[in-house]
């Protein structure tokens, strides 16, 4: 078994204001790390547009319909002061959600054993009609939603690692109980959501704010306690990982310190329970991850484990 790698050329067209930590060459940096002669052995995939209709698992027409007239024919337009649209923003997004539905349909069939979705624009903060936090479309959600209306699961879980809550993801599947969603993120930290509270329509949402400056010690004993158990209880068909690395300590954009290490770590115990309830079943898709260097060497690590565990 191998481990796919879905990413596109034009996911770089969708570009940012100067100075918008969400830019272009984040993907450049991730596509540097993972030429190396380590990465070899991925199956390197391009990721195929979506059909509207994959939009539509999770969003509205209205939504659609919303993004598809904001993109400008020239320069930048701001859908608000964190989310703009240039030129070729669209053809990215469709990316990014074709990227996971495909690593979805790629890992079920067993085609390959796990995938990592290497797009741009990030999802996880876009709610049902509302782009938010550089986010156009659930890229997340809908790659849940897909493996469960069209694939037929009734487990699916994903756990959503970036610094910022998943409030988009959440909203997504808020009210759907074969979806069992967990984000841990910094509090107090933008968007300002995801308090243990907000537990979905059906227990399905656990949320672990983690306090500023605290390290991957917390984070480790954090997911040990609250977030394996309920994996093992819940047993999922299938694992997706909402993938940011802004948790890490040289992050500009949040103060959480963790390690390059921490992520490896993270991503081991997260493919040890797909491995023992899902036959190693996990598609990762990126998410947020701003101080380049960080970024790009916390993906390959990522990716990394990825295929050591096809191996
Ligand atoms: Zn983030």
């Amino acid at each position: 078994m191998t481990t796919a790698l879905y990413t596109h050329a034009e996911c770089l067209n969708h570009r940012t204001p100067a100075g918008h930590p969400e830019q272009v060459a984040r993907l450049e940096y991730i596509n540097d790390a993972l030429s190396a002669g380590m990465f070899d052995a991925l199956d390197r995939r391009e990721a195929p547009l979506c059909e509207d209709a994959d939009i539509l698992l999770c969003h509205p027409q209205s939504h659609l319909d919303t993004i598809l007239a904001s993109e400008p024919e020239t320069g930048s337009r701001a859908l608000d002061a964190d989310t703009h649209m240039s030129p070729g923003s669209v053809l990215a997004a469709r990316r990014a959600v074709g990227g996971c539905i495909a690593a979805v349909d790629a890992v079920l069939s067993g085609e390959v054993g796990n995938a990592f979705v290497a797009c741009r624009p990030p999802g996880h903060h876009a709610e049902q009609s509302t782009p938010m936090g550089f986010c156009l479309f659930g890229n997340a959600a809908i790659a849940a939603k897909h493996s469960i209306e069209r694939h037929g699961l009734e487990r699916v879980a994903i756990v959503d690692f970036d610094v910022h809550h998943g409030n988009g993801t959440q909203a997504l599947l808020w009210n759907e109980a074969r979806a069992l969603f967990f984000s841990s993120h910094q509090n107090p930290l933008w968007p300002g959501t995801g308090m243990p509270e907000e537990t979905g329509g059906h227990n399905n949402v656990h949320n672990l704010p983690l306090p500023p400056h605290s390290d991957g010690r917390l984070m480790r004993a954090t997911y040990e306690a609250q977030v394996f158990p309920v994996i093992e209880r819940f047993k999922p068909q299938l694992l997706i990982i909402s993938a940011g690395f802004d948790a890490h300590m040289a992050d500009p954009l949040a103060q959480l310190n963790w390690a390059t290490d921490d992520f490896v770590w993270l991503t081991e115990k997260l493919c040890d329970l797909a491995e023992e309830h899902c036959e190693g079943r996990v598609v990762s898709t990126l998410e947020g991850g701003y101080d380049l260097s960080a970024l790009a060497a916390s993906v390959a690590a990522h990716v990394s484990v990825l295929m050591e565990k096809t191996a």
